[in-house]
């Protein structure tokens, strides 16, 4: 922990250099569990772990059940069988016209950049990507894209995904936006990125510096628990929203992690005040090693009518479900 104490802790660069992927590593922030140790190894064929100091320095240090580790640590349910899991359950995959593209809405597209992340969430539906080696895509498959887009001018949004497209450097990003907006089609771009939440640094003057030319600009990032609602994660929305970029949030309903009316709400609130417009609340899909986090179809909407009422109502996003097999989220509904 003597790093927080020193100008390398507020680097992005340093955080993204020193992320913590062995046992080992994460000792020197906490104690793991018997449990936790033996899940880091049996688990590592299939699934990465990445934690930012910055994340891990987020964990309570002695409660395995903190539901940052929850999110962050792996646990032995991700190995068990689940019957009902599938390697890529929003069918991604038939929906890849070119590489790096995924088209399942006519006037939308999502431009999948890398495949890294700095902290691999344990709930991740991309798991099948995110298991494969680092890569960003190559400049060949982003004029391949811009190419699709050009050719397809039903499509208005393209959604910088991942991976998360924030890890590239700000020339990168602005370069790509720049070569988006020039497209007569495109009247608006997105930004899926966890970064706000996993690596707050990363949001410097700079990086909006680079973005704002290009709007509009929209940021959706993934805040999951109160928790990581921190000074830093504060600075870095209002950075964007300070420059006119608008941030949303969307949330993955956890269970063990985000599944009381008390947490929800008082992530929800919170957002607001820090101008963070709760969009979606996910139901958990059916990827593979998720199936521990799954709560019933029905509990977000229940949590969401719990809360409603008495919070404001600009705190309450939309509980979606993306349906297995690519047909899109649909919304979820209360009894
Ligand atoms: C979620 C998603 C989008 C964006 O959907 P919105 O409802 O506009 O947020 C676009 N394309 C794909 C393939 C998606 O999964
Ligand atoms: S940040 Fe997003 S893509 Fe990356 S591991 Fe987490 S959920 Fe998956």
């Amino acid at each position: 922990m003597e790093h927080r104490l020193t100008a390398d802790w507020e680097d992005w660069r340093w955080q993204a250099r020193n992320v913590l992927t062995s046992s080992q590593a994460l000792s020197a922030y906490l104690d793991l569990s018997a449990a936790e140790t033996e899940a880091i190894s049996t688990t590592a064929g299939a699934f990465r772990m990445a934690i930012t100091p910055y994340y891990a320095s987020l964990m309570d240090p002695t409660d395995p059940e903190c539901p940052i580790r929850r999110q962050a640590i792996p646990r032995d349910d991700e190995i068990r069988a689940d019957e009902r899991a599938m390697a890529d359950p929003l069918g991604e995959v038939p929906r890849t016209p070119v590489q790096g593209v995924v088209h399942r809405y006519p006037d939308r597209i999502l431009l999948l950049v890398n495949n890294v992340c700095p902290v691999y969430c344990r709930f991740c539906t991309r798991k099948r990507l995110t298991a494969l080696d680092n890569e960003t895509l190559p400049s060949a498959g982003l004029e391949a894209a811009y190419a699709y887009v050009a050719a397809h001018p039903e499509i208005r949004e393209v959604i910088l995904s991942g991976g998360d497209p924030l890890l590239l450097p700000d020339a990168r990003l602005a370069d790509i936006l720049g070569r988006l907006r020039a497209l007569p089609n495109v009247d608006l771009v997105r930004i899926h990125t966890r970064l706000p939440a996993v690596l707050p640094q990363r949001v410097t003057p700079a990086l909006v510096q680079a973005l704002a030319p290009h709007q509009p600009v929209w940021v959706v990032t993934h805040f999951n628990h109160p928790l990581e609602l921190t000074d830093e994660a504060r600075i870095a929305c209002q950075r964007l929203v300070d420059r006119g970029i608008p941030v949303d949030n969307q949330s993955v309903l956890l269970r063990g992690v985000n599944d009381s009316a008390a947490v929800l709400g008082e992530l929800l609130r919170t957002l607001v005040t820090w101008r963070v417009r709760p969009y979606y609340l996910h139901q958990c899909d059916l990827a593979e090693g998720v199936g521990h986090f799954r709560t019933a179809a029905e509990a977000g909407p229940a949590l969401l009518d719990e809360l409603r009422g008495t919070i404001s109502g600009l705190a309450l996003p939309t509980p979606v479900l993306d349906v297995p097999g690519g047909s899109g989220k649909v919304p979820l509904f209360g009894r």
